[in-house]
């Protein structure tokens, strides 16, 4: 098999499993309780918490552990809206955020909130003087996305927490895709709440953290119990939070060694791709993106028989387009940035891990060349193509 779907999700790290064990057995006690295997527990789970601080350049106070990218995402949004709603009803986002950012945003204009959704360029980058336009007197929150999570694309985050802060305004990034890949400084960055998710950096999934600087007044998500300073009710997921205290650590300790390695083999496969196939393009900002992210468009293909047939190779990848969840809609996110309809349909992303090697790769593409000449021979789009002389 060959596994290229990181941005769905990672295999879980073997230390971390590692790590994880003796709180599943041994090591069971409520961190809440006062006892010593109680505190065994609570001292697992505020070392994590500093692991996973330092990754960020942020405080351990300032860490609150959540269920997931998607909780924190709502967390951020929903009560950041709430704590100023005296102040201003209006948020900006943008038009490519993950549905657990879009989704609450819409839940949020359901509650008298306004929202904008910003346009991005074609390369998927929100323009930061088109951020300053859409500030109005009323805007009390901002979230951007610190990486997309279909086409890898870095947003220019340092900026748009510099124009939040001057401003006075709050400023959110979901950085589900980008912690632990690339550096991130909150403190440089301005950025007052940050959403990250475990299973993204070989940790477990089902845990996730949102970070709110500290001095910042934001009321709690769940309700029922004093855990997380009583901000995060119910009792802790200790073995998850300790994965993800290790998953950090481990991911700290080797980011630069991996996104190097990622960078390169993912410029050798969109290389080989564009010289190997003709009509296909890479979708997002060639440099601007995250190290192991390849989204590449193929006209005249539907991105589902693509997955299919890659699959029957063995090959695990995704496609741009939400066909796979029951919608046939092809991606926001590439509509976001100006693609046809056909096109987005015809997208495919390869998100590689540190594990990938050039021989992998090399597979790939030939599968890759196969199966589109296969579904292209298939296509009466292309052969009205080809008939009219357009692709001579
Ligand atoms: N935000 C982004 C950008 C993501 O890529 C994801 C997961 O794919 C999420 C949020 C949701 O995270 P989780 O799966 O931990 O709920």
């Amino acid at each position: 098999m060959i596994y290229l779907d990181n941005a769905a999700t990672t295999k879980t790290a073997p230390e971390v499993v590692e790590a994880m064990l003796p709180f599943f057995g041994e090591i069971y006690g409520n961190p809440s309780a006062i006892y010593s295997m109680g505190s065994a527990g609570k001292k697992a789970v505020n070392t994590a918490r500093r692991s996973i601080a330092s990754v960020i350049g942020a405080k351990q106070e300032e860490i609150y552990f959540t269920a997931g990218g998607t909780e924190a995402d709502n967390w951020a949004l929903k009560a950041a809206a709430e704590a100023c709603r005296k102040k201003g009803r209006h948020i900006i986002t943008t038009k490519i955020e993950h549905h657990a950012v879009l989704h609450t945003c819409r839940y949020l204009e359901e509650n008298g909130f306004a929202v904008t959704y910003l346009d991005v360029d074609g390369e998927g980058l929100v323009d930061p003087e088109m951020l300053k336009a859409a500030i109005r007197p009323d805007t009390v929150l901002i979230s951007v996305m610190f990486a997309n999570n279909e086409i890898g694309t870095l947003e220019p985050v340092g900026e748009i927490g510099a124009i939040a802060r001057e401003r006075g305004i709050l400023f959110h990034t979901d950085a589900v895709q980008a912690f632990g890949q690339v550096p991130i400084d909150v403190e440089a960055l301005k950025i007052d709440m940050l959403s990250a998710s475990a299973h993204k950096l070989n940790g477990p999934k089902g845990v996730g953290m949102l970070y709110v600087r500290s001095g910042l007044k934001l009321g709690p998500f769940v309700h029922g119990g004093a855990q997380e300073r009583n901000r995060r009710a119910g009792t802790e997921n200790v073995p998850a939070i300790v994965g993800f205290g290790a998953a950090a650590a481990r991911a700290a300790a080797r980011m630069e060694e991996k996104g190097r390695k990622e960078r390169e083999l993912r410029d050798y496969l969109i290389r080989k791709i564009e010289e190997q196939i003709p009509y296909c393009r890479l979708n997002g900002h060639r440099e601007k993106r995250l190290p192991g992210n390849a989204n590449i468009s193929f006209r005249f293909i539907e991105g589902e028989s693509l997955l299919i047939m890659l699959d029957m190779r063995g090959i695990c990848a995704s496609s741009g387009s939400a066909c796979t969840s029951g919608s046939l809609d092809p991606s926001h996110v590439l509509l976001a940035m100006g693609l046809e309809h056909e096109e987005a349909h015809g997208s495919l992303r390869m998100t590689l891990s540190e594990e990938n090697t050039r021989e992998e790769m090399d597979e790939v593409v030939e599968a890759l060349k196969a199966i589109v000449t296969r579904l292209r021979e298939m296509s009466p789009l292309y052969e009205d193509f080809v008939k009219s002389g357009k692709g001579a």
